[in-house]
């Protein structure tokens, strides 16, 4: 065996592919391992379309990065031909080393996607000493592709939410199955209004759902969404999250605390104790906090009270349990704020609850276990930090899918 015939062993070339020059050039740094491919002369090429054995009509020259040779870089050139077929007419063949359009192999890309899986992109560039960009494009493709061949023909029941790329901008609304304990990520799509349950829709019949499959849809209380659900699927159930019946009173919470610290002096370390479950590993500071504003009668205190009262709701055992717990969670509310100006976003907060309450009781019948959507929020920010130093809305949503989405091996799907 020639070392010519070892190294395209190694790079999985065949006939009539053949190495035919191999040489390091050191006039760059780091050196480059330069590999010259060529196919036998007078060879045939299938036609990219049909496969038809054609006659090469004209050579094009492309180069192509490879996986470092040892501390070297690794570039492949070749003339690849356009085959004139009968049928399909003159066009550029696929060679067995990359996919059209990319400029690396695809062992190349093969251990760029493993790393990835691992570690931030930034990172992954930087051991395979290349750019973010190129390895985001390399990422795109082939997430891309595998989201395309999901199958969801046995989607029953999806949550979603909202979320931003960034903080403050670029909205991204993330759909998720509720029967997927892994990789639960089926779509996510730019924007947060009602369009994205009707572009989920669209995307789910493409997969082979249906919509008069799905029973439940878990969201948040946004009227957009509701509505959305309401003319998109039409036999759904709708749950509301737990987690968004919190996040709302924990907001007026913080609502009342801001107005309050305007007009007089609140205990140190107030802001952070309010928001944090009350069992949740206080520090000192706070618990003591919470002490001087229960003595105190401060109103943040109130609408603490109130926002931790929410927990004696939530651990209702049954369905019954629960509408008799929210009933009276309401009223018992309402007594505490009366109608004090300072509770405004507390009484909206409890006012949106009323107005979702047959929704809000649902998730002690729903089949699906809840504080999904509590755990999409862990997925958003490890995307976020994988993305970061390039984050848009594109990335995001790359990312998203690679760490969450059912797409097994990416790599095999090409
Ligand atoms: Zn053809």
């Amino acid at each position: 065996m020639q070392e010519h015939d070892i190294l395209a062993l190694g790079l999985g070339i065949t006939a009539p592919w053949r190495l035919v020059e191999q040489r390091l050039d050191v006039s760059e740094k780091p050196h480059v391992l330069k590999l010259r491919l060529e196919a036998d002369r007078g060879a045939k090429f299938p036609c990219p379309v049909c496969g038809r054995s054609c006659k090469a009509h004209d050579f094009k020259e492309f180069t192509w990065r490879h996986l470092n040779f040892f501390q070297h870089h690794c570039e492949i050139t070749a003339k690849v031909p356009r085959t004139k077929c009968p049928d399909h007419g003159i066009k550029r063949i696929d060679v067995p080393w990359a996919r059209e359009g990319s400029r690396f192999t695809l062992l190349f890309e093969a251990v760029a996607m493993t790393l990835v899986r691992e570690m931030p992109v930034t990172a992954a560039a930087g051991f395979m000493e290349t750019t973010d960009h190129r390895i985001w494009r390399v990422m795109a493709h082939h997430v891309s592709r595998a989201i395309a061949g999901l199958d969801l023909s046995d989607l029953k029941a999806f949550a979603f939410d909202e979320t931003a790329s960034k903080r403050g901008h670029n909205y991204v609304t993330i759909f998720i199955d509720l029967d997927r304990t892994k990789e639960p990520v089926v779509f996510a799509t730019p924007g947060k209004g009602k369009e994205t349950v009707a572009q989920f829709k669209a995307f789910l019949e493409e997969h082979g759902g249906k919509t008069g499959n799905v029973v439940e849809v878990v969201c948040d209380m946004s009227k957009a969404f509701l509505a959305a659900v309401g003319e998109n699927f039409e036999d759904a159930a709708v749950t509301v999250d737990w987690f968004h019946v919190v996040q709302k009173f924990t907001t007026a919470v913080d609502d009342v605390r801001k107005a309050e610290a305007k007009t007089v002096k609140m205990p140190n370390a107030t802001r952070w104790a309010v928001l944090k479950a009350k069992e949740n590993n206080l520090t000192p500071e706070q618990a003591e906090a919470l002490v001087e504003l229960e003595a105190g009668g401060f109103l943040t205190a109130t609408a603490w009270r109130i926002k931790e009262k929410l927990r004696w709701v939530r651990g209702a055992k049954t369905r019954r349990a629960a509408r008799w717990r929210l009933t009276h969670f309401i009223r018992h509310a309402r007594q505490c704020i009366g109608d004090a100006p300072a509770f405004e976003s507390v009484r909206k907060a409890v006012e949106t609850v009323e107005r979702h309450f047959d929704r809000i009781i649902q998730r002690w019948t729903s089949t699906h276990t809840n504080a999904r959507l509590e755990a999409l929020n862990g997925l958003f920010q490890a995307a976020r930090a994988r993305a970061r130093g390039y984050s848009n809305t594109e990335t995001f949503i790359t990312m998203i899918y690679l760490i969450a989405a059912p797409i097994g091996n990416l790599l095999k799907s090409t």
